[in-house]
């Protein structure tokens, strides 16, 4: 069963997307490994490795769609005492998962924060990066969420998405077909006790626009420099651009 989502409204997107988070948080992470082959850890670590914190300056990290933390602990890692990361989330399930994963490990220099990409409750100018990693392919309207990474972000701040892309490697694409349309919802029946969030995980991948669009949309959202890398062979891509 497909769910052609596209007929659905957006507010009902939204609301299924919470239905799905809220019912896989505590499976999420084991989820990730086994989908992935732990594959999504380099993924994230690339995606940090981007952004050079710096282990002196003051640097302010959001991370939108933040979920259990993964990024954030990353940036946190690489980072020094006046590196701070705000982990910011509409789902207050994945945030208390990702709250016991930090424990007391971080001190300050880490907060959660429940609230939707559309619309962030944080001040203009803020943040010297933002990112969005495997979240902005739930949100319904990802050029209100664009508008608002750019209003958050300081001048000279950098945007960085990292999400499922097109597989662009001969031979690869039908055995990503084949693994996404089989292996994923059985996975998720299995370990997660719900075959039809993983369903929906792989239908929405199809459903976002291609790389070329989606560098577009960030330029329309105001964005210089814009570009984008696949990375595994297209599975998935990194997008970047800058506020100036
Ligand atoms: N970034 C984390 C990672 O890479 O492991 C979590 C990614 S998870 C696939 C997607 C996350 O997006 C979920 O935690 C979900 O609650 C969040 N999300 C969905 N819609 C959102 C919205 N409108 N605003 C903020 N977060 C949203």
């Amino acid at each position: 069963t497909h769910f052609g989502f596209e007929r659905v409204p957006l507010d009902a997107k939204q609301a299924r997307v919470d239905d799905v988070f809220r019912s896989v948080a505590k499976r999420y992470d084991l989820m990730n490994d086994l989908m992935s082959g732990g594959l999504h850890r380099a993924w994230k670590s690339g995606l940090v490795s981007m952004l050079r914190p710096g282990r002196d300056r003051a640097f302010r990290h959001l991370d939108v769609a933040g979920g259990t933390g993964d990024i954030a602990f990353r940036t946190l890692d690489a980072g020094g005492p006046r590196t701070r990361v705000t982990v910011l989330d509409i789902n207050e399930a994945m945030l208390r998962v990702g709250a016991e994963r930090a424990g007391a490990r971080y001190g300050g220099r880490i907060d959660f924060v429940t609230g939707n990409a559309e619309a962030l409750p944080l001040p203009d100018s803020t943040f010297d990066a933002y990112t969005i990693a495997f979240g902005i392919r739930n949100v319904p309207r990802i050029e209100q969420a664009l508008a608002e990474a750019r209003r958050v972000l300081k001048p000279g701040g950098r945007f960085l998405c990292l999400e499922f892309s097109r597989v662009d490697l001969p031979g690869l694409d039908r055995i990503y077909d084949a693994y996404s349309f089989h292996v994923i919802p059985r996975l998720g029946a299995r370990v997660a006790g719900d075959a039809e969030s993983y369903r929906y995980l792989v239908e929405s991948i199809r459903k976002f626009p291609t790389p070329g669009r989606f560098a577009g949309m960030i330029e329309a959202a105001g964005f210089s420099r814009v570009s984008h890398r696949p990375l595994s062979g297209g599975i998935v891509a990194i997008h970047s651009g800058w506020k100036i």
